[in-house]
């Protein structure tokens, strides 16, 4: 075993078994900074190679950090929290304090309220037995938000260590990056993808003589939008610039189609706006709901799009879930896809999405 670790995903590297991680070959040993040959790939050609860690080894790395003490800064995706969030990160994290960090605020419309968004998060995180200290929004990117952020973490930390912990693609590696960037002024110093599952290992990054903050890896959650699609069409569903609401005025029995990822069916209700809030670059389709299974049927992949060919073999069937609305403005989620903002009033709704992927209300953010 030779002692290095990959300076781009803190695998032990190792150069016998080019199909395990942190393999690199004898001569990537000689550089000064050795990275393995996956984080070579990655970043010079933008290519993912699988690896073979399993979800329960991921966890089983994640668990070490119950038994020590320190402030766990979990991060999860704005737009897509209920893929993003850890499911029984209690028990992962055991009684240390929690700070959850919502990222990606830059792709949300200015008519979001971020204190709505703030509020929303705390509750969404107690609602799966988390309670947080305290909740800040960032944009690991733009770095927007990072240096409050910081300066909350250095306050409670109380000169223990920080875990960094989050699921594949919320962005962890981005805000490590930016606030390495931001104190040191190396940039890149972690690999970033648009991929899911590019961070493995611990990467230990000294704050003090005693202290580090560490950046663990990425669980994987099955359920996450971002696994059943092609690396295609994940970029055209992840937002990448401010997203711009697009408004529907539908009558009942209209129907509207999120490519061919998801599907909204006005079933009662008086004349009213849909506010959709998705990627730029997501296709929306509106018909009637009396043709909408036609269209599906013979139009998947086609005019409705994403998804591509290659998402069409993964794909899971898309599942049914009728929502009675009574309250105030509201939102229905699609989780890493979107939402759409339904006005006040008595409206019912049949929303579908692949089987795994979750459906949620939520007070409205606007
Ligand atoms: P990790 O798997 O959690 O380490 O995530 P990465 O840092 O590799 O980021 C996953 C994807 O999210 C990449 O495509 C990033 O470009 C993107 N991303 C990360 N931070 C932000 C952000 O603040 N805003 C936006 N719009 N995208 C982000």
């Amino acid at each position: 075993m030779i002692d290095i670790q990959c300076q781009g995903c803190g695998a032990d590297i190792q150069t016998k078994d080019p199909k395990q991680p942190g393999y690199a070959p004898e001569s990537a040993l000689e550089r000064e900074e050795v990275i393995c040959k996956r984080c070579f790939r990655l970043k010079h050609y933008n290519e993912v190679q699988d690896v073979p860690y399993h979800d329960d080894d991921f966890l089983e790395m994640l668990n070490q950090i119950s038994s020590n003490e320190g402030l766990i800064v979990q991060l999860v995706d704005i737009f897509d929290f209920n893929g993003s969030f850890i499911s029984g990160v209690r028990r992962l994290t055991g009684n240390n304090p929690v700070i959850l960090v919502g990222n990606k605020m830059d792709v949300l419309p200015k008519s979001v309220n971020p204190g709505k968004v703030k509020l929303w998060l705390k509750k969404a995180a107690k609602e799966q037995g988390l309670k947080v200290e305290d909740v800040y929004l960032i944009s690991a990117e733009k770095n927007q938000g990072i240096e409050e952020l910081s300066k909350a973490i250095d306050q409670q930390r109380k000169g223990r260590d920080v875990y960094v912990v989050g699921t594949t693609n919320v962005g962890k590696s981005t805000f490590i990056n930016t606030l390495i960037n931001n104190t040191s002024g190396v940039k890149d110093a972690i690999t970033t993808s648009y991929f899911p599952g590019t961070t493995l290992g611990f990467i230990d990054i000294p704050l003090d003589e005693n202290t580090s903050l560490y950046d663990t890896p990425g669980v994987i959650q099955r359920h996450q939008m971002a696994h059943y699609v092609s690396d295609q069409d994940l970029k055209v569903i992840t937002p990448r610039k401010e997203i711009k609401p697009k408004v529907y005025q539908l009558n009942d029995q209209q129907t509207l189609f999120f490519g061919g990822l998801a599907r909204l069916d006005f079933d009662s209700g008086e004349r009213s706006s849909f506010i959709c809030h998705f990627s730029n670059e997501m296709n929306i389709h509106r018909t009637k709901l009396e043709k909408a299974d036609d269209l599906y049927e013979n139009h998947l992949g086609e005019l409705l799009t994403p998804p591509n060919e290659e998402t069409l073999e993964k794909l899971p069937p898309l599942k049914a879930q009728t929502f009675k609305i009574k309250d105030d403005k509201t939102d229905i989620v699609f989780s890493g896809l979107g939402w759409v903002t339904v006005p006040e009033g008595d409206i019912t709704v049949t929303a579908y999405v692949p089987e795994g992927v979750k459906v949620s209300l939520r007070e409205s953010l606007i």
